[in-house]
């Protein structure tokens, strides 16, 4: 299969008085001046319910940057009819001209696309300007580019033959429509849940979170730029119950693409327990649901190199990632050294508004999130096992910003310590640098029920070797000596398992493979 082979798109500094730093401010304020109409988009059609809803930038809440049109169970049917209208033609298509599509979907967004699509993100998802170009430029067209090649890897699995036999391997894709389920906090992961699918040649029904919609509105966009026929991918803004009620009960339900939290992934898989009797066949779940990311740091650690992976693991993103480190286990000997250099980073920290390219944090998503995050840190003072080491501070006057804050807490079990907040909060449990290490990665990996990103730091190999071992089933992602996100496209595929969802592995031929179902032909001679 002669595909281009993928590269990862370097990242663009943006540095002060570069031509691409003018353009992208020059875009985010053309944006940040309008209040754009945002409709459904079903069968290539602009879908316009009437019933809007303002959208506003999380860092200045009561700035209007447009609204969307919220629809209902009939749209949602239209959405699923237009699906399988386009489906014979797209799963019949030549897989050269899907690639074609999604390769020059990448080369738009590298492109003309690019500062649209950042400024949109950063705008909408209140991400600084370095973010959203990891995010919503590079690891997109990454996901684009690199799927092309995994696609191809998947048709290359071929069983033998032999003289006056061939076996062979159709590799075909799902009988009906996949249901892209898709959260706000990676505009990359709202692309590529409804891409995946479709390149592997389904078509799809795809919801994006509300506060994504600014953003997937320009993803759309791109999509028709790049040729995607009308109809493969369908965008709908609609409550959840309302999408779940008409999805989960239709008889050409045949996948589910989702990134969200465990509660609702729970609910669906229940959901679609319940209504298996309803459908063609088992559908496909594909799911990344919650973290409690942890950093282990064993006494041979380097301390520097804890503390800075614990302000930018825990920190970046407004720790708004599945894979953000939130609990943090220290031994003694450490700590202070730790402890001086993350206070001194966080208050180097500047929050505020993406437009001023010098701050770091911004805002966290909505206000729920906000009163959530207030919650635990005010709680805090209640506590006596609980102290705040640095930040702290709510203000949601203007937008929703929480300051980075670091709790420590002298019980292992302490509520921040298991629970995922989803927010710029890490806690830090300190152990006595004597205790057996053996013992500490028991704790690392009883105390959460997620198993999604971890890391242990030491200059130790026995250290690091028992670490591996140990923690096996704790991280589908498990860094040694770094920090545990930023997983790339092609280079650390990426899921986890137990509650964290159901480890396919984004950015790898493994989660492709479920949007296929491979018939196996035997022709004899
Ligand atoms: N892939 C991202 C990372 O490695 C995280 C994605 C997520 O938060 O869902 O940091």
């Amino acid at each position: 299969f002669n595909v281009p082979m993928p590269v990862n798109e370097p990242v663009k500094a943006y540095a002060p008085g570069s031509k691409e730093r003018e353009e992208l401010q020059r875009v985010y304020k053309e944006l940040k001046g309008q209040q754009i109409d945002i409709p459904m988009h079903i069968g290539g059609e602009e879908v316009r319910s009437g019933n809007t809803v303002a959208i506003a930038p999380p860092h200045d809440h009561k700035h209007v940057i447009g609204h969307f049109h919220q629809g209902d169970a009939d749209h949602v049917n239209q959405a699923i009819n237009a699906a399988l209208a386009a489906r014979e033609e797209w799963a019949n298509m030549p897989w050269q001209s899907r690639a074609a599509i999604f390769l020059k979907a990448a080369e738009l967004l590298a492109g003309p696309f690019r500062a649209k699509m950042n400024a949109a993100t950063m705008l909408g998802q209140s991400k600084n300007a370095y973010q959203a170009e990891i995010d919503a430029a590079c690891e997109l067209i990454d996901f684009f580019r690199f799927n092309v090649k995994f696609m191809t890897d998947i048709y290359a699995i071929q069983p033998e033959s032999q003289p006056g036999i061939w076996n062979r391997m159709e590799h075909r894709p799902l009988e009906g429509f996949v249901f892209a389920l898709t959260p706000f906090n990676f505009t990359s992961i709202a692309g590529n849940l409804p891409a995946a699918p479709a390149l592997m040649g389904n078509v799809v029904v795809w919801k994006p979170a509300n506060t994504q919609i600014y953003s997937a509105n320009v993803l759309m966009e791109l999509f028709k730029a790049a040729g995607v026929p009308d109809g493969v991918i369908n965008l709908v803004y609609v409550d959840g119950p309302t999408a779940g009620e008409v999805i989960f009960k239709h008889r050409d339900f045949a996948g589910i693409h989702f990134t969200g939290s465990t509660g609702v992934f729970n609910n669906i898989w229940k959901t679609i327990g319940e209504n298996l009797n309803r459908y063609r066949g088992y559908p496909r779940i594909v799911g990344e649901t919650g973290g409690k990311d942890f950093i282990v740091a064993h006494p041979s650690a380097n301390a520097k190199e804890v503390a800075v992976a614990i302000s930018r693991g825990a920190f970046e993103f407004q720790g708004q990632k599945c894979s953000a480190a939130s609990r943090a286990y220290i031994p003694s000997n450490l700590w202070e050294e730790i402890k001086d250099y993350l206070i001194a980073d966080l208050k180097s920290f500047k929050m505020g508004d993406p437009e001023d390219f010098s701050n770091f944090i911004n805002a966290v998503i909505d206000e729920k999130s906000f009163d959530k995050l207030k919650k635990f840190i005010d709680n805090v003072a209640n506590d006596p096992e609980a102290e705040i080491i640095a930040g702290g501070k709510c203000d949601k006057s203007k937008g929703y910003f929480i300051e980075p804050t670091i709790i420590k807490s002298s019980d292992p079990a302490y509520v921040t310590m298991c629970e995922e907040l989803f927010g710029p909060v890490l806690t830090v449990y300190v152990y006595d640098e004597n205790t057996p290490f053996e013992d500490t990665l028991t704790l690392v990996d009883s105390t959460s029920p997620y198993a999604l990103t971890g890391a242990i730091f030491s200059s130790d190999r026995y250290a690091i070797e028992l670490a591996t071992k140990k923690l096996i089933h704790s991280a589908g992602n498990f860094y040694i000596n770094d920090k545990p996100t930023g997983a790339v496209v092609g280079q650390q595929p990426f899921g986890g398992a137990r509650a964290s969802g159901t480890n396919d592995k984004a950015g790898s031929v493994f989660n492709l493979i479920r949007w296929t179902s491979t018939r196996t032909i035997k022709e004899t001679f």
